[in-house]
């Protein structure tokens, strides 16, 4: 029987088919809201879809002009948030790609550390960084020792993942008693998922998990981490961008209004950089403190 990954409940309805791939299917569970897809796919699938193109298509490569700022700005707003909890340590980015964060924290007075699948990605992120601070795979085969970060983040990580649960036990297992964990993952109860449903742009054959508050603070939970904030997450974007992004995924209402402002705009305007929602959320935790004789 079909069974929720999140919270082992078996009310689970079939959703949708994933936009140009019908084979996958977008389920959801009616007791904690996790969306996940079915069939997974293979490993050899998704090492193909991490090679070198996934990261141009992002323009991780070419951080040149407007988008080499618009994802440093995007950045410090992760980094003053975690800067609220822990201001030095060692910092571990799972899903590190090519070490921009890195960088960031470790100018702000980290010292980074990161875990990286795709092969182009994690070279690149060596070179910055040294062989000792990397490791190339998925988190759980890291061999990092244990309790040995004070700050863990996921940005845009989590909805990659083929078990969460497995994913947040070795989070808690490399973790200091006293550090923090940053969470990034899309929001399925986002104003843009409302407007886009089955037509959302993280809906995708990669992300194989699709989580919402309730379900993500569900995760927490189970592994016995306490939430500390829980927001809709800022993304420092510019108007240009969202025609682009509205171009690839055209949407009835939003590609014509996008079109006109991109015609009437002068184009400084277009890439002025603005901190906007577009349906992911942040979340930080830590471990619950059982010294003072608190149960679980
Ligand atoms: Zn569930």
């Amino acid at each position: 029987m079909l069974q929720c990954h999140v919270c082992q409940s078996d009310k689970v309805d079939c959703l949708w088919p994933v936009r140009d791939n019908p084979e996958y299917l977008v389920y959801s569970c009616q007791e904690c809201g996790v969306k996940f897809l079915l069939p997974q796919p293979t490993d050899a699938f998704l090492r193909d879809l991490y090679s070198k193109s996934y990261y141009d298509a992002w323009g991780i490569e070419e951080y040149s002009g407007s988008v080499r700022d618009m994802k440093l700005s995007t950045f410090d707003l992760r980094l003053n948030l975690i800067k609220k909890y822990k201001k030095q340590g060692n910092i571990l980015d799972v899903g590190c790609a090519t070490g921009f964060f890195l960088e960031g924290a470790s100018a702000a007075g980290f010292t980074p550390f990161g875990v990286e699948i795709s092969d182009y990605s994690f070279n690149i992120a060596k070179g910055k960084f040294g062989e000792e601070a990397l490791f190339q795979g998925i988190l759980e085969d890291c061999p990092f020792a244990e309790r040995s970060f004070d700050v863990i983040t996921m940005s845009d990580l989590l909805e990659h993942v083929r078990n969460p649960h497995t994913v947040m036990e070795k989070v808690r297992a490399l973790l200091k008693d006293d550090g923090i964990v940053m969470i990034m993952t899309p929001d399925t109860d986002s104003l843009t998922h409302w407007i886009m449903r089955e037509k959302w742009v993280h809906y995708k054959i990669e992300h194989l998990f699709y989580f919402n508050k309730e379900s993500i603070r569900l995760l927490a939970d189970r592994h016995d981490f306490q939430v500390l904030c829980l927001d809709p997450a800022r993304k420092t974007l510019n108007i240009a961008y969202f025609y682009h992004q509205f171009e690839i995924y055209r949407h009835w209402l939003l590609t014509p209004l996008i079109r006109l402002l991109h015609t009437l705009l002068p184009p400084k305007m277009l890439l002025s950089n603005f901190n906007v929602t577009i349906g992911e959320m942040v979340l930080l935790m830590q471990k619950n403190d059982h010294s003072g004789g608190k149960t679980k």
